[in-house]
Protein backbone atom coordinates (compact mmCIF):
# COMPACT_ATOMS: atom_id res chain seq x y z
CA UNK A 1 0.00 0.00 0.00
CA UNK A 2 1.70 3.28 -1.34
CA UNK A 3 0.06 6.65 -1.51
CA UNK A 4 -2.81 7.33 -3.55
CA UNK A 5 -3.37 11.21 -4.64
CA UNK A 6 -6.56 13.29 -5.91
CA UNK A 7 -5.10 16.08 -7.52
CA UNK A 8 -6.49 19.27 -8.87
CA UNK A 9 -4.07 21.66 -10.71
CA UNK A 10 -5.00 25.25 -10.66
CA UNK A 11 -4.46 28.46 -12.80
CA UNK A 12 -2.95 26.90 -15.46
CA UNK A 13 -0.81 24.62 -13.98
CA UNK A 14 1.47 23.93 -17.47
CA UNK A 15 1.80 20.34 -18.91
CA UNK A 16 5.85 19.93 -18.40
CA UNK A 17 5.35 21.17 -14.68
CA UNK A 18 2.78 18.51 -14.09
CA UNK A 19 5.05 15.84 -15.40
CA UNK A 20 7.63 17.28 -12.86
CA UNK A 21 5.12 17.49 -9.68
CA UNK A 22 4.21 13.49 -10.75
CA UNK A 23 7.82 12.59 -10.11
CA UNK A 24 7.73 13.95 -6.95
CA UNK A 25 4.59 12.42 -6.07
CA UNK A 26 6.32 9.12 -6.90
CA UNK A 27 8.54 9.83 -4.79
CA UNK A 28 6.29 10.11 -2.04
CA UNK A 29 4.15 7.55 -3.01
CA UNK A 30 7.65 4.66 -2.70
CA UNK A 31 7.90 6.52 1.02
CA UNK A 32 5.16 6.43 3.13
CA UNK A 33 1.94 4.32 3.18
CA UNK A 34 -1.93 4.90 4.02
CA UNK A 35 -5.39 4.08 3.28
CA UNK A 36 -6.35 7.23 2.81
CA UNK A 37 -5.72 9.29 -0.76
CA UNK A 38 -3.67 12.61 -0.21
CA UNK A 39 -5.77 15.32 -2.18
CA UNK A 40 -3.63 17.75 -3.18
CA UNK A 41 -4.03 21.69 -5.16
CA UNK A 42 -1.58 22.37 -6.66
CA UNK A 43 -1.32 26.17 -7.80
CA UNK A 44 0.67 27.68 -10.54
CA UNK A 45 2.48 31.17 -11.01
CA UNK A 46 1.60 33.23 -8.29
CA UNK A 47 2.80 36.29 -6.33
CA UNK A 48 4.86 34.67 -3.67
CA UNK A 49 6.90 37.55 -1.88
CA UNK A 50 10.56 35.46 -0.80
CA UNK A 51 9.34 31.87 -1.60
CA UNK A 52 9.89 30.06 -4.72
CA UNK A 53 7.15 27.69 -3.70
CA UNK A 54 5.08 27.79 -0.49
CA UNK A 55 2.92 25.02 0.73
CA UNK A 56 -0.32 25.21 3.40
CA UNK A 57 -1.45 21.80 4.73
CA UNK A 58 -5.10 21.76 6.14
CA UNK A 59 -4.78 21.18 9.72
CA UNK A 60 -7.05 18.73 11.97
CA UNK A 61 -6.97 17.94 15.39
CA UNK A 62 -8.81 15.70 18.09
CA UNK A 63 -9.91 12.95 15.64
CA UNK A 64 -10.89 8.97 16.01
CA UNK A 65 -7.66 7.34 16.80
CA UNK A 66 -5.44 10.67 17.26
CA UNK A 67 -2.24 9.77 19.18
CA UNK A 68 -2.38 12.51 20.86
CA UNK A 69 -4.90 15.20 22.03
CA UNK A 70 -5.34 18.98 21.46
CA UNK A 71 -2.62 18.71 18.45
CA UNK A 72 -2.64 19.87 15.40
CA UNK A 73 -2.21 17.25 12.78
CA UNK A 74 -1.61 17.55 8.57
CA UNK A 75 -4.87 15.91 7.43
CA UNK A 76 -3.20 14.14 5.13
CA UNK A 77 -1.07 12.59 8.28
CA UNK A 78 -4.72 12.49 10.48
CA UNK A 79 -6.58 10.89 7.37
CA UNK A 80 -4.10 7.92 7.82
CA UNK A 81 -4.25 7.48 11.53
CA UNK A 82 -7.75 7.70 11.99
CA UNK A 83 -7.70 5.28 8.32
CA UNK A 84 -10.55 8.14 7.20
CA UNK A 85 -10.98 11.10 5.18
CA UNK A 86 -11.34 13.80 7.77
CA UNK A 87 -11.74 16.88 5.34
CA UNK A 88 -14.03 15.70 2.46
CA UNK A 89 -13.97 17.80 -0.69
CA UNK A 90 -11.41 20.26 0.82
CA UNK A 91 -7.78 19.34 -0.49
CA UNK A 92 -4.76 18.29 2.06
CA UNK A 93 -2.57 20.69 1.10
CA UNK A 94 -2.36 23.56 -1.29
CA UNK A 95 0.87 24.38 -3.14
CA UNK A 96 1.77 27.47 -4.57
CA UNK A 97 4.77 28.09 -6.88
CA UNK A 98 6.05 31.79 -7.88
CA UNK A 99 5.81 33.72 -10.95
CA UNK A 100 8.55 35.03 -10.30
CA UNK A 101 11.38 32.20 -10.92
CA UNK A 102 12.94 30.21 -13.59
CA UNK A 103 11.53 27.35 -13.42
CA UNK A 104 13.24 23.89 -14.47
CA UNK A 105 10.81 20.97 -15.15
CA UNK A 106 13.31 18.22 -16.84
CA UNK A 107 15.11 14.99 -15.87
CA UNK A 108 18.89 16.46 -15.55
CA UNK A 109 20.89 18.75 -14.26
CA UNK A 110 18.86 22.43 -13.53
CA UNK A 111 21.04 24.91 -15.51
CA UNK A 112 22.63 27.33 -13.27
CA UNK A 113 19.81 30.06 -11.84
CA UNK A 114 17.03 28.00 -13.47
CA UNK A 115 14.83 26.32 -9.95
CA UNK A 116 14.56 22.60 -9.96
CA UNK A 117 10.82 22.34 -10.12
CA UNK A 118 10.55 18.65 -8.87
CA UNK A 119 13.07 19.17 -5.67
CA UNK A 120 10.84 21.73 -4.29
CA UNK A 121 7.96 20.07 -5.07
CA UNK A 122 9.48 17.27 -3.01
CA UNK A 123 10.44 19.39 -0.48
CA UNK A 124 7.41 21.00 -0.52
CA UNK A 125 4.97 18.02 -0.06
CA UNK A 126 7.16 17.18 2.79
CA UNK A 127 5.97 20.27 4.70
CA UNK A 128 2.39 19.57 3.81
CA UNK A 129 2.85 15.83 5.39
CA UNK A 130 3.99 16.77 8.37
CA UNK A 131 6.92 18.96 8.31
CA UNK A 132 5.64 22.43 9.94
CA UNK A 133 6.05 23.26 13.46
CA UNK A 134 3.44 26.87 13.76
CA UNK A 135 6.31 28.42 16.57
CA UNK A 136 6.16 32.05 15.69
CA UNK A 137 8.44 35.19 17.63
CA UNK A 138 7.61 38.76 17.52
CA UNK A 139 10.23 41.02 16.06
CA UNK A 140 11.80 43.39 18.94
CA UNK A 141 14.08 42.17 21.80
CA UNK A 142 13.52 40.73 24.24
CA UNK A 143 12.04 38.18 21.56
CA UNK A 144 8.71 36.67 22.90
CA UNK A 145 7.96 33.01 21.38
CA UNK A 146 4.83 31.08 20.76
CA UNK A 147 3.45 28.62 19.01
CA UNK A 148 -0.13 28.24 17.46
CA UNK A 149 -0.23 31.93 17.62
CA UNK A 150 -2.92 33.94 15.31
CA UNK A 151 -0.56 35.97 14.05
CA UNK A 152 1.52 32.71 12.06
CA UNK A 153 -2.30 32.12 10.24
CA UNK A 154 -2.76 36.04 9.96
CA UNK A 155 0.25 35.89 7.75
CA UNK A 156 -0.41 32.66 5.83
CA UNK A 157 -4.09 34.24 5.04
CA UNK A 158 -1.90 37.38 3.92
CA UNK A 159 0.09 35.35 1.50
CA UNK A 160 -2.66 33.64 0.11
CA UNK A 161 -4.73 36.82 -0.65
CA UNK A 162 -1.54 37.80 -2.29
CA UNK A 163 -1.80 34.79 -4.53
CA UNK A 164 -5.11 35.87 -5.54
CA UNK A 165 -6.16 31.95 -6.08
CA UNK A 166 -8.05 29.91 -3.68
CA UNK A 167 -6.56 28.15 -0.76
CA UNK A 168 -9.27 25.38 -0.63
CA UNK A 169 -10.41 25.30 2.90
CA UNK A 170 -10.21 27.77 6.11
CA UNK A 171 -7.31 27.57 7.95
CA UNK A 172 -8.58 27.53 11.90
CA UNK A 173 -7.59 29.22 14.87
CA UNK A 174 -4.76 27.16 16.22
CA UNK A 175 -5.44 28.18 19.38
CA UNK A 176 -2.02 28.38 21.38
CA UNK A 177 -1.59 24.44 20.29
CA UNK A 178 1.09 22.87 19.04
CA UNK A 179 1.66 20.98 15.64
CA UNK A 180 2.62 17.11 16.55
CA UNK A 181 5.87 18.09 14.80
CA UNK A 182 6.75 20.85 17.07
CA UNK A 183 5.54 18.49 20.07
CA UNK A 184 9.72 16.66 19.27
CA UNK A 185 11.29 20.13 19.45
CA UNK A 186 13.63 19.72 21.94
CA UNK A 187 16.33 22.29 23.61
CA UNK A 188 20.09 21.25 24.30
CA UNK A 189 18.92 19.69 27.74
CA UNK A 190 16.37 17.59 26.43
CA UNK A 191 13.08 19.53 26.98
CA UNK A 192 10.56 20.07 24.98
CA UNK A 193 9.44 23.56 23.94
CA UNK A 194 5.85 22.62 24.36
CA UNK A 195 6.33 21.45 27.93
CA UNK A 196 4.75 24.27 29.76
CA UNK A 197 6.73 23.12 32.47
CA UNK A 198 9.97 23.82 31.12
CA UNK A 199 8.72 26.94 28.52
CA UNK A 200 5.46 28.96 28.47
CA UNK A 201 3.47 29.92 25.81
CA UNK A 202 3.79 33.24 24.72
CA UNK A 203 6.98 34.12 26.58
CA UNK A 204 10.07 36.01 26.74
CA UNK A 205 11.34 32.50 28.08
CA UNK A 206 10.00 30.36 24.82
CA UNK A 207 11.79 33.53 23.07
CA UNK A 208 15.14 32.86 23.43
CA UNK A 209 15.57 28.91 22.15
CA UNK A 210 13.48 29.84 19.16
CA UNK A 211 16.75 31.62 17.48
CA UNK A 212 19.77 29.98 19.42
CA UNK A 213 20.35 27.28 16.87
CA UNK A 214 20.68 25.10 19.21
CA UNK A 215 17.45 22.97 18.55
CA UNK A 216 16.58 19.68 17.50
CA UNK A 217 14.02 17.50 16.52
CA UNK A 218 14.58 14.73 19.70
CA UNK A 219 17.73 15.24 21.06
CA UNK A 220 20.93 14.82 19.77
CA UNK A 221 19.07 13.63 16.58
CA UNK A 222 18.00 16.12 14.28
CA UNK A 223 18.98 19.98 14.74
CA UNK A 224 16.28 22.02 12.81
CA UNK A 225 17.43 25.71 11.26
CA UNK A 226 17.16 28.28 14.23
CA UNK A 227 18.44 31.36 12.94
CA UNK A 228 18.51 34.73 15.17
CA UNK A 229 16.34 36.42 13.75
CA UNK A 230 13.81 34.34 13.31
CA UNK A 231 12.15 33.47 10.01
CA UNK A 232 8.52 33.08 9.88
CA UNK A 233 7.67 29.72 7.69
CA UNK A 234 11.24 28.75 7.74
CA UNK A 235 12.33 28.39 11.45
CA UNK A 236 12.65 25.27 12.61
CA UNK A 237 10.97 23.76 10.01
CA UNK A 238 13.83 22.76 8.42
CA UNK A 239 16.96 20.40 9.28
CA UNK A 240 19.79 22.55 9.85
CA UNK A 241 22.20 20.09 6.94
CA UNK A 242 22.91 22.08 3.54
CA UNK A 243 22.73 18.34 2.43
CA UNK A 244 18.94 17.22 3.25
CA UNK A 245 15.53 17.09 1.54
CA UNK A 246 14.85 19.62 4.37
CA UNK A 247 17.35 21.84 3.87
CA UNK A 248 16.30 25.44 4.41
CA UNK A 249 15.71 26.22 0.74
CA UNK A 250 16.42 24.52 -2.16
CA UNK A 251 18.32 27.30 -4.13
CA UNK A 252 18.43 28.13 -7.89
CA UNK A 253 21.20 24.91 -9.97
CA UNK A 254 20.18 22.34 -7.57
CA UNK A 255 18.29 19.68 -7.83
CA UNK A 256 17.46 16.92 -4.52
CA UNK A 257 15.10 14.76 -5.13
CA UNK A 258 15.05 11.97 -2.35
CA UNK A 259 13.76 11.59 0.67
CA UNK A 260 17.23 11.34 2.76
CA UNK A 261 16.89 9.20 6.15
CA UNK A 262 16.47 11.71 8.32
CA UNK A 263 13.48 13.32 6.88
CA UNK A 264 11.88 9.71 7.09
CA UNK A 265 12.30 8.85 10.16
CA UNK A 266 11.08 12.27 11.68
CA UNK A 267 7.71 11.45 9.91
CA UNK A 268 7.53 8.04 11.13
CA UNK A 269 8.30 9.51 14.18
CA UNK A 270 5.17 11.63 13.67
CA UNK A 271 3.15 8.62 12.20
CA UNK A 272 3.76 8.10 8.77
ZN1 LIG B 1 10.71 24.43 3.23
Amino acid sequence: MALDYILTWANGFPDAAINSFQRALDTWSAALTSNVAVNITATWGVNLPGFAAVCIPNPVQNFQNRPVTDVWYPSALGDKLANQNLKQNEPDMNVFFSNNVDWYTGTGAPPQGEYDLQSIATHEICHGLGFVSAFWELPGWPYTGSYGNQALINLANQMVQGTGQALGFQLPALNNQPTVYGLHIQDLKGDQLTNTGAYANNSVNLGAPLVGNNLFFDLNRYQVYAPNPFVPFTSIDHLNDPNSLMRPSIGPGVRVRAVDAPVLRILNELGW
